[in-house]
This record gives C-alpha cells, sequence and structure tokens, in this order.
C-alpha cells in the first residue's frame, strides 16, 4: 500500500529559529534566505489508503496544518510527553467534533496528555467544545502494534537521555525522533527500512539527543536505503550539512515529502 510521509515540523523543541538567537542559522531562518533553515516543532503526518494519521501534535501543529492543509486526522500516534510533541492536541479539537480522534501512546504519556488537558478528559462537567479524543494506552512490552485503516505500526523502544520513550516502524519506514541511544533490542526491528527518519540535533554531544556524528553511525549499523535526520537545532545549516552527509543520507526540512510502501497488518490481532 502506498503511503506519504510529510514532514510537519523537523526542529528541536526550542524551535528554529530560537527566540533570542542572533546566530547565521537563525538569522537566515528569521530572514528567509535560507528558508529550509526555518524548522517547526518535530511531527510527521501520513497519508496512505485515504487517512490522515500524525505521529505527535507539538505547539506548532495548528500553523502546520494550515501550512499542509491537514483538513482531516483520522488518529495520532505519541513518541512521549515532552511539550514539543504533545501540547498541539488540543488545536484536534474543531476536526475532532463530527467524528472522535483516537489517541496512541504509552502510560507515560498518555497520563502528562490527561494531566495538561484535564478539561478535556474529564467525566463529569467537561468543557463542552473540548477535543473529542479517545486515549487508548499502548503496552511497552515486546512486539506492541497498534493497527490502523490497514497498516500496522510498530512500537520501537527508543533511549531519550534516562527515559525510555515510542519510535515507531510502519512498513518500510520508521520515525525514531527523540533519541539518545537505540536499545541493542532495537535493531532487529528495523531491517529491511527504506525510509529511516531519526534524531540530529547537532555536532556536539548531547544527554538526551543524538549528535550528527551519532546518527550517520546509527544509519551505518541499521542500513536502511534512505535516512532522513530531524529534530535539528540552530547548529546545523541545512545546506552546509547536506553538502557533507553520504548521498543516502539527507537533513529533512518542513514540508519535505516521502512516498514509500506502508506494510499491511497481519490478521492475527495486534497489542493496542
Ligand atoms: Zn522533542
Ligand atoms: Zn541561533
Ligand atoms: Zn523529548
Amino acid at each position: 500500500m502506498e503511503a506519504t510521509l510529510t514532514f510537519l515540523g523537523t526542529g528541536t523543541s526550542m524551535g528554529v529559529p530560537t527566540l533570542g538567537c542572533g546566530c547565521a542559522v537563525c538569522t537566515s531562518a528569521m530572514d528567509g534566505t535560507r528558508p529550509h533553515n526555518r524548522r517547526t516543532r518535530a511531527s510527521v503526518r501520513l497519508d496512505y489508503n485515504g487517512r490522515t494519521v500524525l505521529i505527535d501534535t507539538g505547539q506548532d501543529f495548528h500553523f502546520q496544518a494550515i501550512r499542509e492543509k491537514v483538513t482531516h486526522v483520522d488518529a495520532v500516534l505519541y513518541t512521549h510527553g515532552h511539550a514539543d510533541h504533545v501540547l498541539g492536541m488540543d488545536d484536534l479539537r474543531p476536526l475532532s467534533f463530527a467524528n472522535p480522534i483516537p489517541l496512541y501512546a504509552d502510560d507515560e504519556t498518555a497520563s502528562v496528555i490527561e494531566r495538561i488537558f484535564e478539561y478535556t478528559f474529564r467525566t463529569q462537567d467537561r468543557y463542552m467544545t473540548s477535543a473529542r479524543v479517545e486515549m487508548h494506552r499502548i503496552s511497552t512490552e515486546p512486539g506492541t502494534t497498534v493497527k490502523l485503516f490497514g497498516a500496522a505500526f510498530q512500537r520501537i523502544p527508543v533511549q531519550h537521555g534516562s527515559q525510555v520513550i515510542t519510535g515507531w516502524r510502519f512498513g518500510r519506514a520508521a520515525y525514531l525522533t527523540d533519541l539518545s541511544s537505540l536499545p541493542e533490542e532495537s535493531f532487529p526491528l528495523l531491517e529491511d527500512l527504506d525510509i529511516l527518519i531519526v534524531d540530529a540535533l547537532r555536532r556536539a554531544p548531547h544527554p538526551s539527543h543524538s549528535n550528527l556524528e551519532n546518527s550517520i553511525a546509527l544509519v551505518e549499523r541499521i542500513k536502511p536505503r534512505r535516512a532522513f535526520f530531524t529534530h535539528i537545532s540552530h547548529d546545523l545549516d541545512h545546506d552546509a550539512i547536506n553538502a557533507e552527509l553520504p548521498p543516502h543520507i539527507l537533513m529533512s526540512h518542513d514540508g519535505m515529502c516521502l512516498d514509500f510502501e506502508i506494510a499491511a497488518a497481519k490478521t492475527t490481532e495486534g497489542t493496542e
């Protein structure tokens, strides 16, 4: 089944340009001389089978949805509960009134979303025009798969600082944002990929994100056909880094689209 992945955002948690920063990358993003350096908060949109599925809804979701003409959302899969991945959940409201939108998150992430948007999830005295969303807690046991609209989304454990968060594999593509390292058990789940999308924050090491050198090494070990870096800070200039990367690795940019094969869900029941 053919699918299209669109990068809604490719920036780190502070966004690029970073507020108060006058560096060359931020300046070029601000004045538009290097539009690919303008990076909103990281998330992706998947379109297949007439459906739209999002991975994460950061605080830039409203702007991104207008830019990419997102007119309906059928489900959202979450990676973890940091602000830059969940704060846009409330902007699902107008898209949810006709049909409730299912959200899939591990227990920790679900709890964060339910705490932040308490008025949405309360059963009594609920704010009338809250988002009509249904939280589905996913298991963090090995082999967790969510089946959505004929495709299977497999949970990939990802180390993000001291936390283990959720990466997603769907057919021949995988999205691993906010990654400092990959647990050994996750490597066999990432074989035969056409597309690997992975965190590459900056050049210098960081306690909870992968740096450029580490991300290149990760790509070389996983051996996808093509790899795309995301969750990028203002340390990396889009064109300059692309020029030094091997040909099968590219910097992603906001609005970039990739076509790939999304696996059909098997008939056996998975964990939801
Ligand atoms: Zn993040
Ligand atoms: Zn800057
Ligand atoms: Zn994070």
